[in-house]
């Protein structure tokens, strides 16, 4: 029901009008007044689908317009570039379009149907998060969990040898007679230390493990490790992850 007057009517159809034929800001909102109070009265179309005629479009276009509004409104501190975008983003679940939208940001790329799919989760599988709360990409799982493996196996074989050389030492065995015990058990501490790169800490934040295979940051493997992290990213990137 409208409860305006005729003529306050006649000038909102053609502001709303205007709206709907300058962008798509603000073309949504406007369409969906021009539908909903049926202000298409007053731009002497009989109906929404003929108002959307009127301009060249189709009421599936117009339809479609209104829910990418929504889509819109339900992410006030972004904006999607056009429906595409919006058709993508009315996929996702609500509490997880905020997520998207930053892990398509860090990677330096812009909000389009095709990077905003791209960052999608893929649903079923089990969210691997990094070091510092960051969700793992699908695409990089499998080396991620590679590369912990192998760490875990790397520092446990040292770990290994060091309790021999404890155990050896401590009985004084003499088939280790020769060896420089102190100076043996610094090495392979610093060998388990500089070994620990090996593990996964952080996705990389220059590719995101999205664009990996080209990446001279972590080399392809799509993350970095905790030393590699803490010093050699610079801060503001670091900031920008840890938001
Ligand atoms: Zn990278």
């Amino acid at each position: 029901m409208n409860k305006l007057a005729p003529i306050d009517l006649a000038r909102m159809a053609n502001v709303e009008h205007r709206k709907v034929t300058n962008g798509l800001s603000e073309a949504a909102d406007a369409l969906e007044n021009i539908k909903e109070k049926e202000l298409w009265r007053w731009l002497g179309c009989s109906s929404f689908s003929g108002y959307c005629k009127s301009i060249g479009r189709t009421y599936s276009w117009g339809y479609k317009l209104i829910r990418s509004g929504e889509v819109q409104k339900s992410i006030p501190e972004s904006v999607l570039p056009n429906q595409a975008a919006a058709l993508a983003m009315s996929k996702i679940p609500l509490p997880q379009r905020k997520q998207v939208i930053q892990s398509v940001m860090d990677s330096g790329e812009k909000l389009t149907a095709q990077s905003i799919k791209s960052a999608v989760p893929l649903p079923n599988r089990v969210q691997i998060k990094d070091g510092t709360g960051f969700p793992v990409p699908q695409e990089i799982a499998a080396t991620w969990l590679r590369a912990k493996d192998a760490s875990e196996e790397i520092a446990e074989s040292i770990s290994k040898v060091m309790k021999l050389l404890e155990k050896a030492n401590e009985n004084r065995d003499p088939l280790f007679a020769e060896i420089d015990y102190q100076a043996d058990m610094a090495k392979l501490s610093m060998l388990r230390q500089d070994l620990k790169t090996i593990k996964p800490h952080a996705v990389c934040l220059d590719c995101n493990g999205l664009m990996r295979e080209s990446c001279k940051v972590c080399n392809g493997r799509g993350f970095i490790s905790q030393f590699f992290y803490e010093y050699k990213i610079p801060q503001n990137k670091k900031d920008i992850r840890e938001g």
